[in-house]
């Protein structure tokens, strides 16, 4: 009567948390993060115990053969929905129908030539090895794809590994002591499905959880990056900055300003998406150029502001130095005409040090003041606040830049 009990309850809670599943994919529209395929889980392994407490006593029937496919598929199916909740495209109705069948046609070999035993014994082995598979997965995942969820995933590496456990003793159990085994009033079955209730209990919100902090994460992505470029944005770079200076051991920092030559002419020549692939293009470089600690913006139209933390004044002109270098020599492909590339340059300004995120405002009118200066002086250069010349050695006589190349 307990395990009854306990079964009619776990139909409910999976078809209800089934159904939710398909609600949320719904309102998820293009990225459904596999809750469609959850739903689908959900809905198998609810119909397997319906028939089970419409079934009666364990033995040879359709209804039985029906339910242990349902039983076998719907972990199968739960492991597609965590692959497309990582990203990974995963077919899953013809693999799906592929092993129901496959199954079915087992239990009819095993049931003909072994019995009902070997049937029920193939049922808890092969959910056995399943899971097995599952858990080993999910450990690889906090290595791999999934190491920004470790906790969740170290969370269901021991839930799955239950289940694991318990399909393993139930397989030495109907092996040992047969069909009597699996009596709904034994013992071990009412903890066997006490342990599936528990499952579904804390399963089903922590994928719900899972979904939400995925998308969290991508808000707060979104608000701190420019979708352009992908660098950050004004909101990203002071969070960044903030980070930086609430770390005890943050050396100093120095602003860089990098504005595009002439980049209205561009725009004018090439045509405003142009203009777009030109500024995308500056950015990889920056991006490239710049040390991986160190926070890369796009703050204006064709304004880029770098903060070299944990640098001195040296270290960050020659940081400026590197990127306006990488710049002037790199080309801008374009797919329309790709003999004729675009070559454009940048001037830098450079702040003096700061140690604080309130200093942003006063470095950014230092770099400000340094970048007007190398625009007065002929553009394409590196100009530090407190240059008394503006000029890069190396680039005195270069003439402006973003014209083709040939
Ligand atoms: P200077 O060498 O003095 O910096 O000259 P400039 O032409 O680069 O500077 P100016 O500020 O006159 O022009 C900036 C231009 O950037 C004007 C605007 O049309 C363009 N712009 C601003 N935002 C975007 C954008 O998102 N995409 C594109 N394609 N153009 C943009
Ligand atoms: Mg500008
Ligand atoms: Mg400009």
């Amino acid at each position: 009567m307990g395990a009854t009990l306990i079964v009619g309850m776990l139909c409910v809670h999976l078809l209800c948390f089934g159904a939710m599943f398909l609600l949320i994919s719904a309102r998820l529209r293009d990225k459904k993060m596999g809750m469609e395929v959850f739903a689908v889980g959900n809905l198998l392994l609810g119909s397997a115990y319906v028939l089970q407490l419409l079934g009666g006593p364990p033995g040879w029937n359709a209804m039985s053969v029906f339910n242990h496919t349902l039983t076998l598929c719907a972990p199968a199916v739960y492991w597609v929905g965590a692959m497309r909740f990582f990203g990974r495209p995963t077919r899953l109705w013809r693999p799906l129908v592929s092993m129901a069948l496959a199954y079915t046609a087992a239990q009819m070999l095993v049931q003909w030539t072994l019995g009902s035993t070997a049937r029920y014994a193939m049922l808890a082995g092969a959910s056995a090895l399943l899971f097995l598979a599952m858990t080993v997965t999910v450990v690889y995942g906090t290595r791999t794809f999934a190491k920004d969820l470790r906790g969740e995933m170290a969370l269901f590496a021991i839930l799955i590994g239950g289940i694991l456990a318990l399909n393993a003793m139930k397989f030495v159990i109907i092996v040992r002591d047969g069909l009597p085994a699996l009596d709904m009033d034994s013992r071990f079955q009412t903890v066997f499905y006490l342990y599936m209730s528990f499952l579904a209990t804390v399963l089903a919100p922590s994928l719900i959880w899972l979904v939400l902090r995925r998308l969290t994460d991508e808000l707060r992505a979104m608000a701190a990056h420019d979708p352009l470029t992908r660098l950050l944005n004004r909101r990203g770079l002071v969070d960044g900055l903030q980070a930086h200076f609430r770390s005890r051991t943050a050396g100093p920092a120095h602003l860089l300003i990098v504005d595009i030559d002439h980049f209205k002419h561009i725009n004018d020549t090439h045509g405003h998406k142009v203009g777009d692939t030109v500024l995308v293009h500056v950015a990889d470089v920056l991006r490239n150029t710049a040390r991986q600690a160190d926070l890369a913006s796009r703050v204006g139209g064709e304004e880029f502001v770098i903060v070299c933390l944990d640098t001195d004044a040296a270290g960050a002109l020659r940081l400026a130095n590197r990127m306006r270098t990488a710049i002037e020599h790199s080309q801008v492909a374009m797919p329309a005409d790709p003999s004729s590339p675009i070559l454009c340059t940048v001037t830098i300004g450079i702040s003096e040090g700061f140690a604080t995120a309130q200093d942003l405002d006063r470095a950014t009118q230092e770099a400000d003041a340094a970048l007007y200066r190398g625009k007065h002086a002929g553009r394409n250069r590196v100009v530090r606040v407190g240059d008394a010349a503006p000029a890069s050695p190396e680039i005195e006589s270069a003439p402006l830049q973003a014209w083709p190349a040939n």
